[in-house]
């Protein structure tokens, strides 16, 4: 369904998949440098129409620019080079759209994507609040993603859903600023009124499914979502202009179904598909 030689057939393109193969801080099990791959072989077994949607890949000018060379020692020198990467992509008016890897990978694309759009907002799916000022002293850390990207856009353009694992202080902070909200059909609806018509970043972990369904990640928090919230959640975001979207936190060996890879490649069909119709393109 993802397929690299795409990236010959579609140009120029609308979307561009990058593949951010890095798990250099995660704090349990490793594993989310080997997303991006999985993802791909993974693609292979799903249609590219979407009955839900009523849409297909086939029309959607995409192109997938393959993984970035990452090195795994160093965290910085990652995230300049994912930065670079998608600030490429927006210059040439293509939509980032990245495979992690860890969830620290989405700090640099939403750095990216805000320079182009001050305006800009981020809705996070994701069990953990990812909020900590720091993680063992690191403030470069998966766990601390968020907290980083309020650093840069502020608080009050961050929502917050499937949130269900945190600390005291993230869970104080989080209500402070108001930015947790919930699946339940009332929220959505506030939550698509409350993006409007501002540029939207879209930042999918993975680890907002349950466990029974979404295995494959280093991070599991029992109590998640099942597809059909996720599908209802994407489907109220109908067309929001997304400027900037991912997936990340899939482990793929940690899943020998390999059930856990094919979800995640759904996701990004779904998510592929959702920000091509919010482009005005059907
Ligand atoms: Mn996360
Ligand atoms: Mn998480």
């Amino acid at each position: 369904m993802f397929d690299r030689t795409e990236c010959v057939i579609h140009e120029p393109h609308a979307i561009r998949v990058l593949g951010a193969p890095f798990d250099g801080t995660v704090s349990f099990r490793p594993g989310a440098r080997f997303g991006p791959d999985a993802i791909r072989a993974a693609s292979d077994g799903l249609e590219t129409w979407s009955p839900v949607l009523d849409a297909d890949l086939e029309d959607v000018r995409y192109a997938d620019a393959g993984d970035l060379d990452l090195p795994m020692g160093d965290v910085q020198a990652a995230l300049t080079i994912i930065r670079e990467a998608a600030r490429c992509a927006v210059h040439e008016d293509a939509i980032p759209f990245l495979l992690g890897g860890e969830h620290l990978v989405s700090l640099p694309a939403i750095e990216a994507v805000h320079e182009r759009h001050p305006d800009l907002v981020v809705v996070q799916l994701d069990a953990h609040a990812d909020q900590r000022d720091d993680y063992l002293g690191l403030r470069l850390s998966h766990a601390c993603v968020m907290r980083r990207v309020a650093e840069v856009i502020g608080f009050d353009r961050m929502r917050q859903i499937g949130i269900r694992s945190g600390t005291r202080e993230e869970y104080a902070l989080m209500r402070d600023h108001g930015t947790l909200t919930t699946f339940r059909e009332q929220d959505l609806g506030a939550l698509r009124a409350w993006v409007g018509q501002r540029p939207l970043y879209l930042s999918v972990d993975l680890d907002v499914f349950d466990p029974s369904c979404f295995p494959g990640t280093g991070t599991p928090e029992p109590g998640g979502i099942d597809w059909w919230t996720f599908q209802r959640f994407l489907q109220s975001m109908a067309g929001c202009r997304i400027v900037g979207l991912d997936v990340v936190e899939l482990a793929p060996q940690l899943d020998a179904s390999g059930c856990s890879s094919v979800l995640a490649a759904k996701c990004v069909r779904e998510m592929l598909l959702c920000a091509w119709m919010g482009a005005g393109h059907a």
